[in-house]
């Protein structure tokens, strides 16, 4: 099975020369300044050169040329934070009770390929997709983002992971995971060690902790603590012996971010209820914070929640959104995630660049920053993607907008113009990327 860890198959062979992008604005993923004329060289998959376009070495020879017209192009972008198996605003995230697992894989196809068009070239399924998606994606028989999966979400009984309904159903791996895939709840620090390595063994790319309650689940509060902390010690301490496997805790409330941020996770996910000791705690480790803002501005709605749910939804967005500038200003590292699936309609993952602006208070460049190298860093796969530099896979967006100066117009499909995968071309929406030049991604 082909890892997303590796560099992307050289595939040089199939698409001719090397194309030559010329006449751009380069926004690299580095946070570096941009380089106003600026060229960029594909070869097959991978980029070869990027730079300012009259410091090209003339040796890389006459390479096919494709002018932009001045537009401006930034990585192809990662949300690190997406549930493809769940359907967002358009349906009820059990209604799967009812679905064959077949019909519930088709659906994830429109989701992946909607979320690949408006931008984002790697997306990190923090529960539901299991490695087969991955592997189809990067086979290139299903177009999508480039998969990193965490193929379940682990808790002990009536913590957030526990789905488990009324009759006795286990929600969660009837409804949202796919058949095969390791259960979410374990009861012992033993039982967490077991679960981590069935995880690595089911091809997990990092693994989902949720260290605190939530909103959507039935049987806790998010200011509960979801996992003692000997356990999250325990699956940190086998992520990193397995591969060095990033952990991502769920953690909204206190007590949960505390013991995932004592315990030594890679990202704290939603992280609310951060105070200052905590966020301290947090710079010191170099642990992120992935604040999915845009989950946290929909219009809950009472008829599709249950009571319980929507009177915790009020309270918890509300408080998210008053920490997430103190957390900033901290100094917390912060990578892009958007739980898109959730409350969010797949595809509209670059709304939350302009939040983390309006509402984090970050810079214009930091938040492309953690949308692109920050978090390919947080995901290990910074050696693959996330930058337009040399070496990495040729991911990238085109722009008819300045983000830096309006950045929230990203999230309109109407201002991504083209985004290219792996040096193919994903949607070309405006005809700027000229014909036959770069081959398409699922031909
Ligand atoms: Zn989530």
């Amino acid at each position: 099975m082909p890892s997303p860890h590796e560099t992307p198959a050289g595939d040089s062979g199939d698409s001719g020369r090397p194309v030559l992008l010329h006449g751009l604005r380069l926004i690299d993923g580095t946070g570096s300044a941009p380089v106003p004329d600026a060229a960029l060289l594909i070869e097959g998959s991978v980029i070869r050169w990027a730079g300012p376009a009259a410091q090209l070495p003339v040796d890389l020879g006459p390479p096919t040329r494709l002018d932009l017209g001045g537009r401006t192009v930034c990585p192809g972008f990662i949300d690190t934070h997406v549930h493809f198996a769940l359907p967002g605003p358009a349906g009820n995230p059990l209604q799967g009770l009812l679905e064959l697992p077949s019909y519930r894989t088709l659906k994830v196809l429109d989701r992946l390929r909607v979320t690949l068009e408006n931008g984002v070239t790697t997306a990190r399924d923090l529960m539901g997709l299991d490695a087969g998606f991955r592997q189809a994606v990067a086979e290139r028989r299903i177009p999508g983002p480039r998969l990193l999966v965490s193929v379940t979400m682990i808790s002990q009984r009536a913590g957030h992971a526990d789905f488990t309904l009324a009759g006795g159903i286990d929600g969660l791996a009837v409804a949202v995971t796919f058949p095969e895939s390791p259960r979410s709840l374990v009861g012992s620090v033993d039982d967490m060690r077991a679960r981590v390595r069935d995880l690595v063994a089911a091809g997990a790319d990092c693994v989902k902790l949720a260290s605190s309650g939530g909103v959507t689940s039935p049987h806790d509060r998010p200011e509960w603590l979801g996992l003692r902390p000997e356990m999250i010690r325990a699956a940190v301490e086998e992520a990193q012996a397995y591969g060095g496997l990033p952990v991502a805790a769920h953690a909204i409330g206190r007590p949960g971010i505390e013991a995932a941020v004592h315990g030594g996770v890679t990202s704290i996910e939603h992280g609310y209820a951060l105070d200052d000791e905590l966020r301290a705690e947090m710079v010191a480790r170099g642990q992120y914070l992935v604040p999915t803002l845009l989950e946290t501005t929909q219009d809950l709605d009472p008829a599709r929640t249950s009571p319980s749910a929507y009177e915790k939804g009020v309270r918890w967005h509300r408080i998210a959104q008053e920490s997430v500038a103190r957390s900033a200003s901290a100094g917390v590292r912060m990578a892009m995630g958007t739980d898109s699936g959730l409350a969010v309609g797949h595809g509209r993952n670059l709304q939350e660049l302009g939040l983390l602006v309006d509402i984090a208070g970050l810079t214009p460049m930091e938040a492309i920053v953690a949308a692109t190298g920050d978090a390919a860093r947080l995901c290990g796969v910074d050696e693959v993607t996330g930058t337009l530099v040399a070496g990495r896979a040729a991911d990238l967006v085109v722009t008819d907008v300045d983000p830096l100066s309006d950045i929230a117009s990203l999230g309109e499909s109407a201002h991504i113009l083209a985004v290219v995968k792996e040096g193919r071309i994903a949607v070309d929406r405006a005809g700027v990327l000229g014909d036959g030049v770069l081959p398409a991604l699922c031909p």
